[in-house]
């Protein structure tokens, strides 16, 4: 393809011809990628686990257009923070132990926000991919107004689980009376986000200061996603989010962290 204009051009090269980004520099770009607002020792955190992937891309000869790619599509935090949740599962807190989720309880996929959470282009693909062979039949809004289009109406579990994003493995709760008033709109105590999806939140804000000038890491609506899903459209364009929900994320998550 024909790059449009110089600026484009410039972008081209670096990421797939002539003057491409080596490993040594992606790392460099990482050391020095900047994300405000949030508090500097998670930042720093983030930035540690986005250095380990790069070294072990580095050790394991992967080529820096294929580690670009995985940093642009998101997969790359959705790996970290996955990698970061297995841990965690390794030696279970209090709230995982005492957790009251289970299968066709469903009030945390009532996605009461309006957008039901940001996710990256990668998990964007795969639940619209996991979606569009159910186009037409009765989603999660034959249950509940807001609920997610990914529900089975009856049973109320998940109809691409495999493909659940992050934010869906990441809620968890000890008292599902809670998420009931919460979904309509309560600020009742119990539920919340495991520590994995800052760090998820902050690796992706983390390659998108780093891939600046290079090419636009994005972020999706899961609501928005998973209703062109069901409705077995082309794609996933009209789920992207402003650049400022990411930004909106990481600030809530810190506040959810630390709360
Ligand atoms: S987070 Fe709440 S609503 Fe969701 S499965 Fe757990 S207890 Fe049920
Ligand atoms: S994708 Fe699945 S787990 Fe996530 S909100 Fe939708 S129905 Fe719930």
């Amino acid at each position: 393809m024909k790059p449009t204009s110089p600026r484009a051009a410039r972008r081209q090269a670096a990421k797939f011809g002539k003057g491409a980004l080596t490993l040594e520099e992606l790392a460099q770009r990482v050391a020095k990628a900047r994300v405000s607002g949030v508090d500097k020792a998670r930042v720093e955190r983030a930035r540690r686990i986005l250095t380990s992937y790069l070294q072990t891309a580095f050790a394991h000869q992967i080529p820096a257009k294929d580690v670009l790619a995985e940093m642009a599509s998101g997969k790359a935090a959705w790996r970290l923070g996955m990698a970061v949740r297995d841990e965690l599962m390794k030696s279970p807190p209090k709230v995982v132990q005492e957790a009251a989720c289970a299968e066709g309880c469903a009030f945390c996929c009532i996605l009461n926000g309006g957008e039901g959470g940001v996710i990256t282009a990668f998990e964007a693909e795969q639940l619209h991919t996991a979606l569009t062979p159910l186009a037409g039949q009765p989603d999660g809004r034959a249950w509940h107004p807001k609920g997610c289009p990914a529900l089975d109406p009856d049973t109320r579990s998940c109809r691409a689980y495999d493909a659940r994003p992050m934010i869906c493995r990441s809620f968890i709760s000890t008292d599902a009376a809670a998420c009931e008033i919460n979904a309509e709109g309560g600020k009742e105590m119990g539920a919340g986000l495991l520590g994995n999806h800052l760090d998820y939140l902050l690796v992706l804000a983390l390659c998108r200061a780093a891939l600046k000038g290079i090419t636009q890491v994005q972020t999706y609506s899961l609501a928005d996603t998973a209703a062109l899903g069901v409705a077995g459209a082309d794609g996933i364009a009209d789920a992207r989010q402003k650049t400022s929900a990411l930004e909106i994320a990481c600030h809530d998550a810190l506040v959810a962290a630390t709360a």
